[in-house]
């Protein structure tokens, strides 16, 4: 068979504007960027703290990579595991007040390697239908019968865990903060769920470490005394590097790092990615002014929109804001034109999102003014025929 039916599929991509197209986007100062040439403020980033550029952070992880090499040369089991990936597990450990740490890759083979070391055939998988596509894959894999519950429907949740009581283990599966609806779950009600079910609780904090909670920790601080808690986080987003992690038990940690493929079968993280991370960790610790001010930025931002009749998803204060607009040809357009008066908001299509729910999203990050925002919405409102239906 030749590869001619991939020109077919890519002009069908085309003709509904869901061909996705690489961009050449070089960081600035101030949460800025350009992107293909054009300077723009980046409503794109997943750097809410802006730590991703700071001088402290890129010296250590100069530092880490004079020290350790630029690779890490195998995986973390065989000799990959070098002294300051042992300092950044034990880092993380003490950082989210659990026994133990765990690093990976990345968030999303964290997240596929852990739920196939917690699940198999014998069990069954609980899935929030607005889950992350890591968490999907990983429930796919896992062998475990797979069950989506409606987005935070604990009713549901509570009927399919019902069905499932035979099963040898039960596993929920949930963001803490959802990527592309900016919304938060019910942390307390899952906990008391999952307790009162005997089940494993899995909680993806990826956009939420670093952002939420009195430590930073993410939006698990207010359920830690959970037994079957399983934490996991990634190192690129709020803290600016590369990787992901799972904290929890000694015996947890334990279990996956003999289990968990994806650890096993992949070269640990750079030096590089486990210096920065550790300073980030560091400025997260001591300094709350960042998440306080991605925040406040949020309400800020929200409010002005809302100001001006755009209506937005999300909690009042999370840092992904988007503006669903429904048509996937007018939300690029939108898109095109915002990005012509300098601001870079990703369009996000199906199949990311559900048909008919295009949306703007905008990532806002702690080195964002306020003028920036005020700009922004005039801008945004001065789109004239392109608006929200
Ligand atoms: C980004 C993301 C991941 C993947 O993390 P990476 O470190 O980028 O691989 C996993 N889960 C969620 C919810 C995410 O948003």
């Amino acid at each position: 068979m030749s590869l001619d039916w991939i020109a077919d599929e890519l002009h069908r991509l085309d003709a509904n504007e869901l061909r996705r197209h690489p961009r050449n986007c070089e960081p600035l100062p101030g949460g800025r960027c350009r992107v293909d040439g054009a300077l723009c403020v980046n409503f794109a980033s997943n750097d809410y703290l802006g730590l991703a550029n700071d001088p402290r952070v890129i010296a250590a992880a100069v530092r880490a990579s004079e020290l350790y090499g630029a690779g890490a040369q195998a995986s973390a089991l065989v000799s990959g595991r070098t002294p300051i990936h042992a300092m950044l597990e034990t880092e993380l450990a003490r950082f989210e007040e659990t026994e133990a740490a765990l690093l990976f890759p990345s968030g999303f083979a964290a997240n596929v390697g852990v739920i196939g070391s917690l699940v198999d055939e014998s069990d069954v998988v609980l899935c929030d239908r607005l889950n992350h596509a890591s968490l999907i894959d990983g429930c796919r894999l896992s062998g475990a019968r797979f069950r989506v519950y409606g987005h935070c429907d604990l009713e549901q949740l509570a009927r399919e865990l019902d069905k499932a009581r035979d099963a040898r283990r039960r596993l929920i599966v949930t963001d803490s903060l959802f990527s592309m609806d900016g919304d938060i779950a019910p942390m307390r009600e899952l906990a008391e769920l999952a307790d009162r079910t005997e089940s494993m609780l899995l909680v993806d904090e990826a956009h939420a470490t670093g952002v939420y909670g009195e430590q930073g920790t993410g939006l698990c601080e207010e359920i830690s005394q959970l037994r079957g808690l399983v934490r996991i986080g990634t190192l690129s987003k709020a803290i600016g590097s590369q990787g992901g992690f799972l904290a929890g038990t000694r015996d947890l940690i334990e279990w996956v790092r003999n289990t968990a493929r994806t650890q096993m079968f992949s070269t640990a993280l750079t030096p590089a990615a486990c210096g920065a991370a550790l300073e980030s960790l560091q400025i997260i610790r001591t300094d709350t002014s960042r998440r306080d001010r991605v925040r406040e930025n949020s309400r800020q931002l929200r409010a002005r929109l809302q100001a001006r009749n755009w209506s937005t998803l999300g909690a009042p204060d999370s840092p992904i804001i988007p503006i669903v607009v429904g048509d996937p040809q007018q939300t690029v357009a939108m898109s095109q034109r915002l990005l012509s008066q300098g601001f870079f908001v990703p369009a996000i299509r199906p199949p990311t999102v559900p048909q008919g729910t295009s949306r703007l999203r905008i990532s806002l990050s702690a080195l964002h003014f306020g003028a920036d925002l005020d700009r922004f919405c005039e801008c945004l409102s001065s789109l004239g025929d392109l608006k929200q239906p």
